[in-house]
Formats: C-alpha cells, sequence, structure tokens
C-alpha cells in the first residue's frame, strides 16, 4: 500500500481518545506535527474521562513543592519490591519500570507547561506503602477543576464523570441553600469529596463545606459548570488538544491496522458511512482501552468475571486488542483485571454507575466473609488485591459474592451502597433480600445461610482484636492504605471497630472492576512487539490496551490513568526522535 492510496495522510494517528491519545497529541503539536485522534463512540475521553483521573506519579512536582520525600531510587525500589512478588508479566520489565519511573514526572511537568492545571492529592498512601520504597503520603497527582462551559460547543463531546456528588451531601440547610439556587451537585476535587463524608464529624471538613458552597455559588453567578476527576483531566485535555491543533474525530471506529512491508502505515477507519483509509508517517498509537466490555474475551482470558460487575465505559470492547495480534502482536496479562469490589442493589447490574465497596469493608464495625461464615483477607488492601483475593477463594470455598457483615454502628456512620449514612434504606432492598437484617449475628447466618456457630466465631474473634487493636490473622490496619480507607476519626483504630450493635446486616459483595490490565506487550520506547521480542514498526500502543508496567499489582491510586499518559508521551517522542534519524 503506497501513501497515494490514502483518502487522507497525518504524522500520527491515535486511535481511542484515552488517556494518552491527548497527551501524545500535545507532544507532537508542540513539535509542529499533524495528529489525528479517532474515537469510535460519539463523545471523547474513554474510560478516563468517567474515572477518578488520579494518576499515580512517582517523584512529581508537587511532592517536590510540599517537601514529601521520593526520588528516582525510592520509587525504583517500590516498583522493583512489586515486581519481585511476581511471576510471568513482560509487560513489567525493569527497563520498563525504570522508564516510567524517569518519564512520569517529565510527562507532568510537560502538560503544566501546556497550561493543564494539576496538582498533588493532599495524602494518598501507596496501596502498599509497607514495601520498600512504599510512600505513605502517596504519589497521586490530580487534575484541578475544570469549567466545561470552556469546551464550547465540544462540551457536549466530553464523557461525563462518574464523581458527581449531589448536594444531598451536604448537611442541611446548605443543602437546602444550593436546591434554591439551582445547584445540583457539588464543585468538588476527589480528595475533597472523600473529606466531605465526615461534614458532620469535624470542624475542618465543615469549613470544607462552606468552602465548597462558596465556590459552588460562585460558580453559578458566573456561570460557569465545574467538574472533577476524569472530566476535568479530560476536558482540560480536550480544550489544551483542540487549542494546539490536534484533529479529533467521534464516531469514527478503527476496524483495521493497514500494514505494508511488515511496518504499520494507517488505519481503516469510516467516514461518512463509507470506508476511509488514512495514513500515518511517523506511526499509529493504539489508545483503545482494554476488553472489559467483551464478555467472550473475559471468558477466554479472565474466567469467572462478568460484563455486569465493571464500570468501564460501553467502547471498552477489545477489537484493537485482537487486531494487533492479528498483525503478530504478544499478549500478556490478560487474566490481570483492576478489581473493584462492588455491592449490587436491586438494578444496579443494569446500571452505568455502581456503587463501589472500596471503603466498605475496611470501615469500622465491617468484616468480609465467605459464604461458610470465614473470614479471609485484609478488608483494608488495595481494590485489586481484594477482588483477586475473592477469585483466589472462590477455588476452594463459595467465596463470590462473600458478605459484608455489619452493624447498626456502620449504618449509622457511613455510607452503604451509595447511600448516606444513618439515611433510610429502600424497602426494596429488604424484599428483594438484598439487604439482609437481624437482631442477633446468628439469626443473620440464618439468613445467609451460613453455620451461626461459624459466623458468630468468626464476629467474636473480630471483635477480639478490636479490644486488642491488632487484628492477628490479616493486620488489617497496619498499612497506611488500611487506615486511609477507614474513618479517620474513628480512635484507636480508623479501621477496626466491634461488630456490637443489633440489628445486624448483610450486604454480597462481588468482584466487579473498573477495567482490565492486560494487552499487547510493549517496550521501554512504548513500541508493540512480536512474540520473539522483535519490534512491529510503526506500532505503538499505551493504557489498558497494553500489558501494564506495574505488572499483576496496582501500586497506588492512578495505576492505569498514570501510565496511559506516560507511555501516550513516550510514544509521541520515540516516533518524532525515529523520523529524524
Ligand atoms: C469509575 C471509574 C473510576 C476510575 N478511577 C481511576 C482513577 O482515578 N485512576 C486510574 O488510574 N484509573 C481509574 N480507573 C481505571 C481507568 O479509568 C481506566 O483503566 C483507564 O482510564 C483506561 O484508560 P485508557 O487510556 O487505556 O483507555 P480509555 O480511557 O478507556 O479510552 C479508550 C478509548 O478508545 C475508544 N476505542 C475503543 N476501540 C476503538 C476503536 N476500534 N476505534 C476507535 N476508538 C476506539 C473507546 O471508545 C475509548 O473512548 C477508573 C475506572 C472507572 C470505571
Amino acid at each position: 500500500m503506497s501513501q497515494a492510496n490514502f483518502d487522507e495522510t497525518f504524522d500520527f494517528v491515535v486511535v481511542g481518545s484515552g488517556g494518552g491519545s491527548m497527551c501524545a497529541g500535545l507532544s507532537m503539536r508542540s513539535a509542529g506535527k499533524s495528529v489525528l485522534i479517532l474515537e469510535k463512540t460519539d463523545v471523547v475521553g474513554g474510560t478516563t474521562s468517567r474515572s477518578g483521573g488520579v494518576m499515580w506519579i512517582p517523584n512529581n512536582r508537587f511532592m517536590k513543592r510540599d517537601g514529601v520525600e521520593d526520588s528516582f531510587e525510592k520509587a525504583s525500589a517500590y516498583l522493583d519490591a512489586l515486581a519481585a512478588k511476581q511471576t510471568s508479566a513482560p509487560g513489567s520489565t525493569p527497563e520498563r519500570r525504570m522508564k516510567y519511573v524517569q518519564q512520569a514526572p517529565r510527562m507532568v511537568d510537560f502538560l503544566v507547561e501546556q497550561g493543564i492545571k494539576l496538582n498533588r492529592a493532599r495524602e494518598w498512601p501507596d496501596y502498599h506503602d509497607e514495601l520498600p520504597g512504599g510512600s505513605a503520603l502517596g504519589r497521586t497527582v490530580v487534575a484541578e477543576l475544570f469549567n466545561v462551559n470552556e469546551l464550547g460547543e465540544w462540551k457536549q463531546k466530553l464523557r461525563p464523570s462518574f464523581i458527581v456528588a449531589p448536594i444531598s451531601y451536604m448537611p442541611f440547610p446548605l443543602n437546602k441553600l444550593m436546591q434554591s439556587m439551582g445547584i445540583l451537585f457539588l464543585p468538588a476535587t476527589v480528595p475533597e469529596l472523600m473529606d466531605l463524608a465526615y461534614v458532620k464529624r469535624s470542624w475542618r471538613v465543615k469549613m470544607l463545606a462552606v468552602k465548597v458552597v462558596l465556590r459552588a455559588l460562585i460558580a453559578r453567578l458566573a456561570g460557569r459548570q465545574l467538574v472533577a476527576g476524569g472530566a476535568a483531566i479530560q476536558g482540560r485535555m480536550l480544550q489544551a488538544a483542540l487549542r494546539t491543533g490536534v484533529t479529533i474525530r467521534t464516531d469514527s471506529p478503527v476496524s483495521e491496522l493497514i500494514v505494508d512491508e511488515g511496518a504499520v502505515k494507517g488505519v481503516l477507519t469510516t467516514k461518512n458511512g463509507s470506508p476511509w483509509r488514512i495514513g500515518a508517517r511517523l506511526g499509529v498509537l493504539v489508545n483503545a482501552g482494554g476488553f472489559a466490555r467483551n464478555q467472550r474475551m473475559r471468558d477466554t482470558y479472565a474466567p469467572g468475571t462478568s460484563v455486569k460487575w465493571t464500570m468501564a465505559t460501553p467502547g471498552d470492547t477489545g477489537e484493537m486488542i485482537e487486531e494487533m495480534m492479528r498483525h503478530g502482536a504478544a499478549i500478556a496479562q490478560m487474566d490481570e483485571r483492576v478489581g473493584n469490589q462492588q455491592t449490587l442493589p436491586p438494578g444496579a447490574e443494569e446500571s452505568e454507575s455502581k456503587p463501589t465497596a472500596q471503603a466498605l469493608t475496611a470501615s469500622p464495625h465491617t468484616i468480609l466473609v465467605d459464604q461458610t461464615g470465614v473470614r479471609y483477607m485484609n478488608e483494608g488492601g488495595s481494590y485489586m488485591a481484594y477482588c483477586k483475593a475473592m477469585l483466589e477463594r472462590n477455588k476452594t470455598v463459595p467465596a463470590v459474592p462473600s458478605w459484608a457483615v455489619l452493624d447498626s454502628q456502620y449504618v449509622r456512620n457511613y455510607m452503604l451502597a451509595g447511600t448516606l449514612p444513618g439515611s433510610k434504606k429502600p424497602q426494596q432492598w429488604y424484599d428483594s433480600g438484598y439487604l439482609k437484617k437481624a437482631d442477633s449475628i446468628e439469626e443473620l447466618a440464618r439468613q445467609l445461610k451460613i453455620d451461626p456457630s461459624t459466623l458468630k466465631a468468626t464476629v467474636d474473634r473480630f471483635n477480639e482484636f478490636v479490644a486488642k487493636n491488632r487484628d492477628e490473622d490479616f493486620n488489617r490496619g497496619a498499612r497506611a492504605y488500611d487506615r486511609f480507607l477507614g474513618d479517620p476519626y474513628h480512635k484507636p483504630s480508623e479501621t477496626l471497630g466491634a461488630i456490637a450493635e443489633a440489628p445486624f446486616y448483610a450486604v454480597p459483595i462481588v468482584p466487579g472492576d473498573v477495567g482490565t490490565y492486560g494487552g499487547v506487550v510493549t517496550d521501554e520506547h512504548a513500541r508493540v512487539l512480536r512474540n520473539d521480542g522483535s519490534v512491529i514498526a510503526g506500532l505503538y500502543a499505551t493504557g489498558v490496551s497494553t500489558a501494564s508496567v506495574m505488572g499483576r499489582a496496582y501500586p497506588g491510586a492512578g495505576s492505569s490513568v498514570g501510565p496511559s499518559f506516560v507511555w501516550g508521551y513516550v510514544a509521541a517522542h520515540h516516533a518524532m526522535s525515529s523520523s529524524t534519524q
């Protein structure tokens, strides 16, 4: 296929508008290269836009600014320590881990220079902060709130984030005041929203609530619509991409890579319903997400998991991974997912936004048990480790779903499946059997078809640990991240609290996910590799289309979005440097 056969040609073509796409686009534009991003759905941003939008960026400028200790060596030691626990993770070679630690802070510096407003999340411990090089304060970077009205006609084309907090989160009369102003959602960043859950418990958080209300009022008067999380980062990226001249097309699915003499030269998409061949002089970057929405691929690579439990966006259907395989790409880590424990009240399976149970069983006054009533993990661990532990347990003891067992103190103080602390739970939850309620642990066990003496023994044993303030079975609370998931105002432990006050409750927990974590194998330049280790010329990939650089672990918040941006940045730089050689 020669250049002349193309309907159109750009320097660089990106398939999918995920995290790395616009980062690569901005890098290319800063060197004057032409870039086209093709997105198959009708909106831009991918699961990245729906997400919390946080990025795991070791040794970043904001840590330095705030005097938080980190270094290349420290972060590398941490990733190496995680890798040492893993087998068969070709996405996580020493060269790639080193490149990630080196390039991630540079990528952030570049975005800041491009006017993307980012900041450090105040505190978000690494998920394995107990390992060498782990950071108890964390390495997570977030975007500042973004006024989507600045996107003009593109506003409708930005995929919304799941980070939307209704004003009912605010105590009376703040919520009524906001409602009277026509404000229905809180303009708060992800870390602020996590704090606001404790508005009734702390003066600092009450002051934060007032600040958020004032911000909402000012934004309302100024005609601004502030969004947070993934929509903030992708909104800011979209704005910068459009400003610098990146061409972005929605409703443009790529079905094939165009290969000539062993090198990828372009892509086949559609335009106005007809096939459209687009050439790429410097290469093609695939940033098309994973296969969370493809049950056939799940059954092949991650059996026992379900599309019904994913929060990934509808475009996450994996065809570009299969297309790269068709051209010889090696795949790895395909059995890995970014698990995310969920509790699904009636109707939630069908819904796009499912309530996460990330903090549920890590809060005081609750534990997770399998279907025999036995506790089997540290409920405070990373969501990926949590869901893996569920599936592993299920191989020997029925554990999907498992049961979160809680008491009245929990229901009074903490959120349950998206409902506010202390609120009356929908009658349908009881009628459908989703929420169990009983006056004793033994009666609760009978409702769960568990041997009452087993569940009673499990709860009694946990309560003994609470009294000693030490979880002798699973060490819950020893890690900073376990405590972070708990209640900062609960003493003496943020995460250990007795299950002691009737009535007692239980809800099912399933090993859901926010996406897949395996894909094509890439090298330290983000080039796609064949099984023999050779490079498929002209083909780059990033994000969850690839086997993660983090291997089979999740180092900290932002370990999917961070790598997607970083490898997009790396790919663009490699493609440009190759063209000048
Ligand atoms: C609710 C939620 C919260 C999360 N929070 C975080 C977080 O804060 N931090 C974090 O690191 N991770 C988070 N995750 C996980 C993370 O968002 C995703 O794993 C990550 O965003 C994937 O990014 P990506 O760049 O690989 O692809 P995506 O952002 O998913 O983008 C891929 C795009 O490619 C498009 N596409 C697919 N196939 C084609 C094709 N053939 N042609 C053209 N376009 C195509 C898709 O439609 C999609 O728009 C969260 C996920 C969810 C669901």
